[in-house]
């Protein structure tokens, strides 16, 4: 599907070559696809504001949302792909945020039992963590991502021009998952973005461009040691375990869910783990710069009772992610009745 001429950085999962190309425009798909079918999927905010960029190409525009993020969707893409005669050669490109590369990346794994595709991730958080690692899928009421497939893209393309018509706080949530990777393995660019701002990054297309490709690197080596999420990939869940929880009960962003999910695992690390008080306060005002919240008035009896149906609980214990310090985190297996003590106190 790629020509072979085309040199992107290359990355590889379970032995299947990712075609990376950073800091790229979106032109350069037709240079470097082979395919004659391609078929775009987008979502109706991003062909809006680039309209330009899809002229003269197929798409399928979907409704823009996590709300839309269902199997509803995924039954009017695969009518659309029949209806446009997509075959096993066609190929497939989301191009969006989470949610089209999340939902484009399962229709096509499972479209004719699967059909090749890639990404062009448009938001922050498409970028350095949704389009990286194969993982697909959709919600099933307020479940999320209960349902999906482990596949990869074809290529992944990144062309920052994208980023000047993303929302402020779709920023903003994106860089929860900056934050996040920071504090599980880099203690370096934790302390980079201490020194920095949110509006240095989005004034700065070569800041912005390195800070990505050097959070594809994390999400990349994370993954690639453990794709199937036996062991390494679950730290990638920091915060993520009330977070989600967090995100179903209250509305909030996900990416500013995980913003206090990460908070509260802060507390639970000093608790379980004797992560330090000063270190906590260090991301609480990370994050607070990077105008993230870091706290939120839920129903704690519902929250926890969603936080019961993760994915990450087996039986009556939960693998719960804590940090040793910053940019070391550590997979820990919490009896529920614990975290439910620690939980209600938080
Ligand atoms: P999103 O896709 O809903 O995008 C956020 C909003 O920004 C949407 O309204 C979208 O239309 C808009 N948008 C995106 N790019 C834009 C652009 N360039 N210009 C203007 N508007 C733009 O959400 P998201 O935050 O990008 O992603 C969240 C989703 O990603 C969640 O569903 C989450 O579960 C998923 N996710 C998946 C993985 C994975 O490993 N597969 C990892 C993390 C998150």
């Amino acid at each position: 599907m790629i020509k072979k001429e085309s040199i992107g950085k290359k990355y590889a999962f379970s032995g299947k070559a990712i075609d990376c190309f950073f800091n790229a425009e979106f032109s350069l798909l037709d240079v470097i696809l082979e395919s004659e079918d391609v078929i775009f999927i987008t979502d109706e905010n991003v062909f809006a504001k680039h309209a330009t960029k899809f002229i003269g190409r197929k798409t399928i525009v979907i409704k823009a949302g996590e709300k839309h993020k269902n199997q509803k969707t995924v039954d009017d893409i695969i009518d659309q792909l029949i209806g446009l005669h997509a075959d096993r050669n066609s190929l497939v490109v989301g191009v969006g945020g989470g949610v089209v590369t999340d939902i484009s990346g399962f229709a096509a794994s499972i479209y004719m039992r699967g059909i090749k595709f890639g990404f062009v991730p448009a938001s922050i958080l498409g970028m350095v963590d949704a389009s990286i690692g194969g993982k697909n899928g959709v919600d099933v009421g307020i479940y999320k991502n209960l349902v999906g497939t482990i596949n990869h893209p074809q290529f992944l393309l990144y062309d920052y021009s994208f980023l000047k018509t993303l929302p402020e706080e779709e920023w903003i949530s994106g860089f929860a998952e900056i934050i996040k990777h920071a504090c599980i393995r880099d203690k370096i660019m934790f302390e980079f973005l201490e020194t920095k701002s949110l509006s240095d990054f989005q004034s700065d297309d070569r800041l912005i461009g390195k800070l990505i490709e050097e959070n594809v690197n994390i999400k990349y080596n994370v993954v690639s040691n453990d794709e199937h999420e036996n062991g390494e990939r679950k730290l990638l869940n920091f915060g993520h375990t009330i977070g989600h929880a967090i995100e179903n009960i209250s509305g909030l962003s996900h990416g500013k869910a995980i913003s206090v999910g990460m908070a509260l695992a802060c507390i639970v690390s000093e608790k379980l783990n004797g992560f330090s008080k000063d270190e906590t306060q260090r991301i609480i005002s990370l994050l607070t710069k990077y105008k993230l919240p870091v706290s939120v008035q839920i129903n704690k009896q519902k929250t926890w009772e969603i936080l019961l149906h993760d994915k990450k609980r087996f039986g009556s214990e939960m693998n719960f992610i804590v940090l040793n310090k910053i940019g070391k985190a550590e997979i820990k297996k919490i009896p529920l009745n614990e975290l439910e003590e620690i939980f209600y106190k938080l």
